[in-house]
């Protein structure tokens, strides 16, 4: 019989770096010395004052349903976050905590696409947008960057793709996967279009801890009033607490906004784990040393693997101002022959370089440019020298 699988789903491609990411621990745990640049997962452990924060949640039982939009205390801590690190005065009843800040992405596109509204996404994007804006039945309007202007959209850039039907632009800084990071004057350009539009602005901040070289986040929502009632800043515990696997991202918006949110989120999965939400209040007011600290090994590594990848023949590669990815132009190694097999395009070269040299990276067919591929040095410095070593030799000896 045939499973009449909805049109929409069809429509949707799975995640690919979470796909190189379980391929790579399969890998791992059937034996095999793998070095992974893959998925962007932090490899520091969670900070022991908040592992020790949810094992008291469970020891005082703090293990029942919370209110769908997280709780008080947990939407007090966003606030104070906001007010302490951009001087942005939320209340909480304009924080929304989901499970992951993916989450607080689906449920801001939920709440504010209609069928066909467009959402103007700069490329290369982040594998999820285009697809979660799909699965609210929006339509991604894709728009190139140039390297030249570090893979940032420009005034004219996003003027020319507007349309009646534009609902809505989605900014990534720092971004995923090119580590660039929107100026103040730039963020403004793009305020000014979206504030006399009327369109929204998804704000992805959530590599904003993570910036280098003394550059600063600037938030899209600080530039004023009006341009702060259309934003929606996502950001999330993951990066830059080193807390991939418990799922807690938030939201900041309009209190409209995010009434619409949490009706969906209430429906789809009541409210983020309890446990979780007590760890990421402690997290959010709790000592930040745990992350400066990461931000100075994530630093050093960004260093050492953009001067190792940038002395490869045949690479070109921009030094990253933020997150902890690596974008490179791998154009030259196009229509040669690796293993034997014609690269034709970055998933080619990604498949046999993990299959046959055992080194996960990710093509940048899932970001939106095929001619490019993510390396991330959310990894000890270790695996980075070693797995370098291991990307260079087998090269070298296999491509022709
Ligand atoms: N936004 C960007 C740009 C990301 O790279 C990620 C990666 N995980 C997310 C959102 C989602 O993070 P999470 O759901 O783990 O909070
Ligand atoms: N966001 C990370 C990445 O881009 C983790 C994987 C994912 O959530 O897709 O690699």
């Amino acid at each position: 019989m045939e499973l009449r699988i909805s049109d929409k789903i069809s429509k949707i491609a799975p995640s690919i770096t979470l796909a190189i990411d379980a391929k790579l621990k399969q890998m791992i745990a059937d034996g095999i010395k793998v070095y992974g640049f893959g998925a962007g997962e932090p490899d520091f452990d969670t900070p022991k004052y908040i592992r020790d924060a949810a094992i008291e949640a469970i020891e005082k039982g703090f293990t029942r349903y919370t209110a769908a939009q997280g709780t008080l205390d947990l939407r007090k801590a966003v606030c104070a976050k906001m007010q302490r690190d951009h001087g942005l005065v939320y209340n909480p009843n304009q924080v929304i905590a989901s499970s992951g800040a993916k989450h607080s992405l689906s449920n801001t596109f939920a709440a504010i696409l209609n069928p066909g509204d467009e959402v103007i996404v700069p490329v290369p994007y982040w594998v999820s947008y285009t697809e979660i804006i799909k699965l609210n039945d929006g339509v991604p309007v894709l728009v190139p960057t140039k390297k030249e202007n570090n893979f940032k959209m420009t005034k004219e850039e996003l003027l020319a793709a507007l349309t009646p039907n534009t609902k809505a632009i989605l900014i990534n800084t720092p971004n995923n996967p090119t580590g660039s990071i929107y100026t103040e004057n730039e963020l403004k350009d793009i305020a000014e279009v979206a504030v006399a539009n009327n369109l929204f602005v998804v704000s992805d901040e959530i590599y904003e801890q993570l910036i280098y070289d003394g550059k600063k986040h600037v938030s899209i929502a600080q530039l004023g009033d009006a341009i702060k009632e259309l934003t929606i800043v996502i950001n999330g515990m993951s990066k830059a607490y080193a807390m991939t696997g418990w799922r807690l991202g938030y939201a900041c918006a309009d209190e409209k906004l995010i009434k619409a949110m949490s009706s969906v989120q209430s429906h789809a999965v009541s409210h983020p784990n309890s446990i979780t939400q007590h760890a990421g209040t402690v997290a959010l007011n709790g000592p930040q040393d745990d992350v400066y600290n990461m931000v100075e090994q994530f630093s050093k590594r960004r260093t050492y693997m953009y001067q190792r990848l940038s002395n490869m023949e045949g690479l070109r590669c921009v030094m990253p101002d933020g997150a902890f990815y690596i974008y490179v132009d791998i154009t030259s190694y196009m229509n040669k022959q690796l293993c034997g097999q014609t690269i034709k395009s970055s998933l080619d070269f990604a498949q046999i370089l993990l299959e046959q040299g055992h080194v996960a990276v990710i093509p940048g067919a899932a970001f939106g440019t095929d001619n490019f591929i993510r390396l991330s040095y959310a990894t000890s410095m270790e695996t980075i020298e070693k797995g370098l070593d291991a990307f260079e030799n087998f090269v070298k000896e296999n491509l022709r």
